[in-house]
């Protein structure tokens, strides 16, 4: 099963990944924690992409595509995958679909998470706050931005890959369980 999964920041992308992985014994492959064990380590991907990242901007194409193109020719990946928070752009998706038409990795579907705005960042901020540890990007500011990056640069892509036939959109505002269900039918009838 390969699946890439679209909606924004605190939409339950990485909650709703981590049953996928269970489900389809599939990995789960987020740029947001590559960029951020980047950043840890200290590599120049790292260094090129933190300052972009604090202030919840996109790191350029050119970096992220590369990271998943290496990525996906792990063999962890020849059982399928989840992408999660790629791509973000149009030219990301267009340069994803190259690399899997060059892979010959074609995708399953593109789930998109649905939920509104204000409930987003009060979802960012509680998450902030109980995992006590605060992510550089996560405070109001950061967070607004991140929402009109997230519309103004990825929604586009909803289009994007309905035209192509692949997108599954799931009310994404219910309970965990609720969502998961959803997700579920939406990938099986
Ligand atoms: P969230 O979905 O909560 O914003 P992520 O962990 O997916 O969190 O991403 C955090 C940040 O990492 C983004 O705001 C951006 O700066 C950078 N990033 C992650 N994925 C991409 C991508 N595909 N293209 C450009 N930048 C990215």
């Amino acid at each position: 099963m390969r699946l890439i999964l679209l909606g924004p920041p605190g939409a339950g992308k990485g909650t709703q990944a981590q049953f996928l992985m269970d489900k389809y014994n599939i990995v789960q492959l987020s740029t947001g924690d590559i960029l951020r064990q980047a950043i840890a380590n200290k590599t120049p991907t790292g260094l090129a992409a933190k300052e972009i990242m604090a202030r919840g901007d996109l790191v350029s194409d050119e970096i992220v595509n590369a990271i998943i193109s290496e990525r996906l020719d792990e063999k962890d990946c020849e059982n399928g995958f989840i992408l999660d928070g790629f791509p973000r752009t149009i030219a990301q998706a267009e340069a994803l679909g190259q690399m899997l038409a060059e892979k010959d990795m074609p995708l399953d579907a593109v789930v998109e998470l649905k939920v509104e705005a204000d409930i987003l960042v009060k979802r960012i901020l509680n998450r902030a706050k109980e995992s006590g540890q605060a992510r550089a990007d996560d405070n109001e500011d950061v967070i607004r931005n991140r929402l009109n990056v997230y519309n103004e640069i990825t929604q586009p892509l909803v289009e994007h890959y309905s035209a192509l036939g692949l997108l599954k959109t799931v009310d994404g505002m219910g309970e965990i369980e609720q969502v998961k269900s959803e997700i579920k039918l939406a990938l099986e009838g």
